[in-house]
């Protein structure tokens, strides 16, 4: 079998290695579709605070259980996504049903979908993988993961009373955000510098700012009349987006820092826009079962226009090109199919 792998900062290769066999509990799954993700390239670029190189890329795939070893509760030939974390289902994270703060949760993970077959340890398999609904192509269930963050953002944050939400960036959890959020009622406006993607933002029904072309502060001051949002949501990952946000946050409002930023990230905020102007600043990270069974019930609603954020498909040999197209350019996700 082949798995990309990154073994330092900046080389990835294709690697052969021997099949997999399952132990109890454990189960091998052959990739079908896998997705990028803009993780995979934060690991490429700087590392992964908690995964050492040389790891294996590629976390949001489905496909076919290949194998299955004694005691998993699947058979060869199920079709199978996972979500990635397998929560050790004992803490009292896990016990107050916050299986996503589990401290454990990834010592054990669905990794390495950028191959052709990804052998499951036993608490994904018991806790995290789930049988694709009936019609639905891999390439749409593999939208699982990042699907699953954004229902937990958005059942997060407080509902914005005006109704109005900005989303800072526009790639793909931008637009799944997008999309939530209007079906909650929103209207969203969504702030990025990448063209295309915000042309299938305003296609799907979201208003745009181009940050190259126009100033945000005063996009978000006109739309609000002057208010702010009571709803704002980075999606960039970076600290100085991150701070340029706070002053469009209306009062009473909510910031919600989505995306990681590196582990020696700090913000400096203006403390009265918390103390007198009650603005929230909160966090979203990952999400629990439930919100999985979620999301992959959104998606096979067809609720999602995942056609938008899965914009190419390309055979994984050619992941050096498909890497660089979407580092520079601004498609959305790519599948890679092994
Ligand atoms: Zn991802
Ligand atoms: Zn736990």
């Amino acid at each position: 079998m082949r798995a990309l792998f990154c073994e330092r900062p900046g080389e990835v290769l294709l690697r052969e290695l021997p099949d997999p066999s399952p132990g109890p509990g454990e189960v091998v799954v052959r990739v079908a579709a896998a997705l990028t993700c803009g993780t995979d390239f934060k690991m490429i670029r700087r590392g992964h605070p908690k995964i050492p190189f040389p790891a294996r890329l590629g976390h949001e795939f489905a496909g076919t259980v290949e194998r299955a070893g004694s005691g998993a509760r699947f058979r060869e030939g199920d079709r199978v996504v996972p979500a990635v974390s397998g929560p050790c289902g004992e803490c009292p994270d896990c016990a107050a049903g916050e299986e996503n703060l589990c401290r454990s949760a990834f010592e054990q993970k669905a990794w390495g979908g950028f191959g052709d077959l990804v052998l499951l340890p036993p608490r994904v398999v018991d806790r995290a993988l789930r049988r694709v609904p009936e019609g639905l192509p891999p390439r749409c269930a593999a939208l699982l993961d990042p699907l699953a963050s954004v229902v937990r953002g958005v059942a997060r944050a407080r509902s914005p009373r005006d109704g109005k939400v900005v989303v800072a960036g526009s790639g793909p959890i931008a637009f799944l955000f997008s999309v939530l959020w209007r079906r909650a009622g929103a209207e969203v406006l969504v702030a990025g510098r990448r063209s295309r993607q915000l042309g299938l933002h305003r296609r799907a029904g979201a208003r745009t700012c181009d940050v190259r072309e126009a100033s945000l502060d005063s996009a978000v001051a006109e739309w609000t009349g002057g208010r702010g949002a009571r709803l704002v949501i980075d999606t960039t990952g970076n600290a100085t987006v991150a701070e340029s946000l706070l002053p469009l946050v209306a009062r009473g409002g909510e910031l919600q820092l989505f995306a990681g930023m590196p582990g020696d990230a700090r913000l400096s905020l203006a403390s009265g826009r918390v103390h007198y102007d009650e603005v929230t600043v909160s966090g979203s990270f990952h999400y629990t079962p439930r919100e999985a069974d979620e999301a992959l019930g959104l998606l096979a609603s067809g609720a999602i226009p995942s056609g938008d954020v899965v914009t190419s498909t390309r055979p994984l040999a050619e992941y050096e090109e498909v890497f660089r197209d979407l580092s520079y350019g601004d498609a959305m996700k790519t599948c890679l199919v092994p």
